[in-house]
């Protein structure tokens, strides 16, 4: 049987200091069972290819909340569709062009006479000091090719987010600090088509997905087997005694309940 386990970065994967080195030798660990580690994160592709690179990862990713599937080119030996290929990946877009919701975003502000505080038009210092980003991937964060990323604390709030949902088609997920708007993706989507992908390499296939935030709910529900890192936060209903959704309290609970599950599961 293949794993694959699809993680979430920030809060999941990543503590608030944004450093790779606490979970290096988890990754190893998986990687010495043959799992693949795939990221599946708000991130976007310069910001996931630092992290691929220090954790020496080759395996596909997925962008700006499921908007799309980077995949290495010679990654699975059959034809797939894709929208088309970039360096060393074939890329399945499936969220809307930055462009797009730039524009969508420009009517919102004409019509409520708003300024959004917005990743592409705030500069990388700016973006640093409301996400603790250090500044190099402050830069990377706003590189965005398929998602907007607003800072909470606007006016009509509420309102324009549903606005953004029910007239624009938009998803519009929220985390403490922050809202990211995206076309009609999501993680959960994501993890279904390359899930597709797999099945179509392998025999049989499990799929573990772990996250922390409301973006990550689709694809927890999604998977075979699903781990919600609660970091002390309220635990969403939709997760509540859900036999195949484990809770954990942090990451250090999540690599010890993934290395035990991984030693069990294959004796
Ligand atoms: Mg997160």
């Amino acid at each position: 049987m293949k794993t694959i386990f699809v993680t979430d970065l920030d809060g999941t994967l990543l503590d608030k200091t944004y450093d790779y080195k606490p979970v290096e030798k988890f990754i190893r660990k998986l990687k010495a069972k043959k799992v693949d580690v795939v990221f599946s994160s708000s991130k976007t592709l310069e910001e996931q290819e630092y992290y691929r690179e220090k954790l020496r990862i080759k395996d596909p990713f997925i962008v700006e909340i499921g908007s799309a599937i980077f995949i290495p080119r010679d990654f699975f030996s059959h034809i797939y569709p894709r929208t088309r290929s970039v360096r060393e990946y074939h890329v399945i877009e499936y969220g809307l062009r930055i462009e797009v919701i730039e524009k969508l975003l420009k009517d919102v502000e004409n019509v409520y006479n708003v300024s959004l505080k917005r990743f592409t038009k705030m500069t990388p210092h700016e973006i640093s000091e409301v996400t603790g980003l250090p500044l190099k991937m402050a830069e990377w964060a706003r590189k965005r090719m398929y998602s907007e990323v607003i800072v909470k604390g606007f006016p009509n709030e509420d309102e324009i987010k549903e606005i953004l949902r029910r007239y624009f088609h938009l998803n519009v997920f929220t985390s403490e600090r922050l809202i990211t708007v995206v076309g009609r993706a999501d993680k959960g989507v994501a993890l279904r088509i390359l899930e597709n992908l797999y099945y179509e390499e392998y025999e049989s296939i499990e799929i573990i997905a772990a996250g922390d935030g409301e973006a990550d709910i689709p694809m927890i529900l999604a998977a075979d087997l699903g781990v919600y890192v609660s970091n002390g936060k309220r635990i969403p209903n939709v997760l509540k005694s859900k036999k195949n959704v484990v809770i954990v309290n942090n990451r250090e609970e999540l690599i010890e309940f993934m290395l035990r599950y991984l030693s069990s599961s294959r004796k």
